[in-house]
This record gives structure tokens, C-alpha cells and sequence, in this order.
């Protein structure tokens, strides 16, 4: 008996086999916004809606509207929960994707072995898979986004907090239990900013848009000298991006250290796992170039030379991101191997090309 409600039929074959390609329902809890969105196999995102986490107000609140969410997401396009495979649900870890549980959440106070998957299956009447969205973010670009056709790539996201996943031969990297690849606590300056995890220095730490903001306080507070980042009462990881962007002294500083530690974090992870792309997603990742350029900068110069170039990009999913991540997460879990063919490659950027039907679940 599983407590994710898996469908006989799924969870003893592994594969849905003779059924017509369903879509799946996609559900992203991130530290600062919930997500819900009807997504076809082939990686389409048929509805999108999105709301504050307000983890503040405790598992009930963010349940019970995480489901109305959901609700929205298939009422938008006129389906019903009959008409949909399964849901799939990405949150931050750590978590164990094999009960559903999420064990703890630093960005969620208050958590604590929260059966999500179950809760959000009884809801809907619908098997239910959790995964570390990480894994769910490199899912997705691998699948449909910045990172198709590729063999080995890891995923960065710079978000509320920083998260990551890794595909290693063609293999999702997953650890023993499900929670391995946790890109944001890569240690980089042993002696700076308390991370949530307890110790100092960690990337998330440093560069999450949390960091940020934080450390802009910190840097107005230190001087009296005149800052555009004064404007604001609480200057967001955005704002100095602004402001940096206007040559505000402070916000520049902040700036320039922030793509900096990035750079360095990546190249680690470029030497662990010799990645040929490195796609970066998240809200602080919407600076785009301003963001990547120079941490690119950085991370080719401190990376190892192997003679393999490595792409250091943006993600072709942009804010969808999450839900197509939430829902790959389902999708592989009722798809042994996912199959690629070149047809992937063939559009223009654009996801929302690719064909429907008939790839992942073939
Ligand atoms: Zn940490």
C-alpha cells in the first residue's frame, strides 16, 4: 500500500502503457511563491497561477490554498482532476520523495514532516509524487528547456534561497535518499553570512536574494554615505540590481561580490561534475547578463581547464520554470526513460514548440 496514492496500474508497471498522454498537474512551493499549472507530457504549460507562500501562516493555510491553486490551474483550461495523470509536487528539501514527506524546510517555519504528497493526492484523487525542486528545475531544462539534448548539466537556482540539481550521465543525481545536490550550501567564505542551515559562508547564503537584501541593510548601516538603496526601507535583492545598474557605489559593491560568489560556486560545481551546460533560473537570475556575465567570468577563469567548453546560461523556462519542474517530477516517475529525440532540438528557443503527446510517455 503506498501512502502516495500511486494508481495500481502506474505504480507496478512503472509506465502507463496504451493510455493517451495525459497532462499533469504541477505544483511548486517555494520559500517566496506558490505555483500551480497544467502541464502536457511534451512540456507545455497550459495555465499558470501564482501566489505569495506566506509560510508564515502554518502547513494548513499553504495547503488548503495550494489546492485552490491547483483548482484554478485546471478550471483555467477546462479540465477536471479525471482528466489529469497525476500531480507532481517540487518543494524545497530537505525531503523524502519515497513517503512524500517533507522532513523540514528552512525557507517553511514551522515544518515538519509534512505528509504533502498524500494530503495533495486525497485532495485531488490523483496519485501524487514530491521531489527537491532542484532535481525538479534540472529535470525540466534537461527535458524542455536550456539543457535538452545534453548528457550531463547542472541546474542553479537563485532564488528566496539557492538550489540545484545535477544530470550526471544521463542520470538525475539524486544521493541515497533523494536529497544529495544541494548546490546552495557549497561552502565559499567560511567566515561570512549565517546561512539558514546553521553554518556561515554557504553560496545561499551569499547570493540568494535573501543574502542580498541582507546584506544591503547591512552595508546602509555601516556609512552614512548616499545610496540610491536608501529609497526603499527594505531594499530588495532587485533593487540593488538597480541600483547597481544606475553606478550606485554601494549597490556596485554588493553587486559585483554577489556575481563573484556565484562564479566561484559555480566553478566547484563545474569541477565536480564536468557539466557542458550550467543553466541558472530563479527571481535574482532575472537580472540576466547583468547577473551572469560576470559569474561566468568568474567560474571559467576558476574552473579546472578540461578542453570542453562549458555553457553557462540563463533558463529557457523562465517562470515557468517550477511548474514544469513539479511536473516532470510525475512525469518521471510513471516514464522508465524518458526518451529525447532530436526533434527537441529543433526549435527556437521556445518550448512551447516541441510536440505534445507521444515523447515521454512513448
Ligand atoms: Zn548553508
Amino acid at each position: 500500500v503506498s501512502v502516495q496514492g500511486e494508481r495500481p496500474d502506474v505504480a507496478r508497471t512503472g509506465v502507463i502503457v496504451g493510455e493517451p498522454a495525459r497532462p499533469v498537474l504541477g505544483l511548486d512551493i517555494g520559500g517566496t511563491k506558490l505555483a500551480a499549472g497544467v502541464v502536457a507530457p511534451g512540456g507545455r504549460v497550459l495555465s499558470l497561477r501564482r501566489e505569495l507562500t506566506r509560510g508564515d501562516r502554518g502547513e494548513e493555510s499553504m495547503l488548503r490554498r495550494l489546492r485552490l491553486l491547483g483548482e484554478q490551474a485546471l478550471a483555467e483550461v477546462g479540465t477536471t482532476a479525471e482528466q489529469v495523470a497525476a500531480i507532481g509536487i517540487a518543494c524545497g528539501g530537505p525531503l523524502d520523495p519515497d513517503r512524500g514527506v517533507v522532513l523540514h524546510a528552512p525557507n517553511l517555519p514551522g515544518w515538519r514532516d509534512v505528509p504533502v504528497a498524500e494530503r495533495l493526492s486525497a485532495a485531488f484523487g490523483l496519485p501524487a509524487w514530491l521531489g527537491n525542486d532542484g532535481c525538479a528545475g534540472a529535470l525540466a531544462e534537461w527535458w524542455f528547456g536550456a539543457g535538452r539534448g545534453e548528457s550531463d548539466l547542472a541546474y542553479l537556482t537563485v532564488s528566496t534561497g539557492v538550489g540545484g540539481g545535477a544530470v550526471v550521465a544521463g542520470q538525475l543525481f539524486r544521493g541515497s535518499s533523494g536529497n544529495g545536490g544541494e548546490f546552495g550550501h557549497l561552502l565559499i567564505e567560511p567566515r561570512g553570512r549565517r546561512c539558514g542551515c546553521g553554518r556561515r559562508g554557504c553560496l545561499e547564503a551569499l547570493v540568494s536574494g535573501t543574502g542580498i537584501a541582507a546584506r544591503a541593510v547591512e552595508e546602509l548601516a555601516a556609512t552614512p554615505a548616499p545610496s540610491m538603496l536608501r529609497d526603499s526601507s527594505e531594499p530588495t535583492a532587485a533593487d540593488v540590481a538597480r541600483a547597481a545598474r544606475n553606478g550606485d557605489a554601494i549597490a556596485t559593491r554588493i553587486w559585483d561580490d554577489t556575481t563573484a560568489f556565484l562564479g566561484e560556486g559555480i566553478a566547484t560545481i563545474v569541477n565536480l561534475f564536468e557539466p557542458r551546460v550550467v543553466v541558472l533560473g530563479g527571481g535574482v537570475a532575472n537580472a540576466g547578463e547583468q547577473l551572469i556575465g560576470p559569474a561566468r567570468q568568474v567560474a571559467l577563469s576558476a574552473a579546472l581547464p578540461t578542453g570542453r567548453p562549458v555553457r553557462i546560461v540563463r533558463t529557457e523556462l523562465g517562470v515557468e520554470v517550477g511548474v514544469v519542474g513539479a511536473a516532470c517530477l510525475a512525469l518521471e516517475r510513471m516514464s522508465a526513460h524518458p526518451r529525447h529525440n532530436d526533434s527537441a532540438n529543433l526549435g527556437n528557443g521556445n518550448h512551447n514548440n516541441h510536440v505534445d503527446t507521444g515523447r515521454v510517455l512513448s
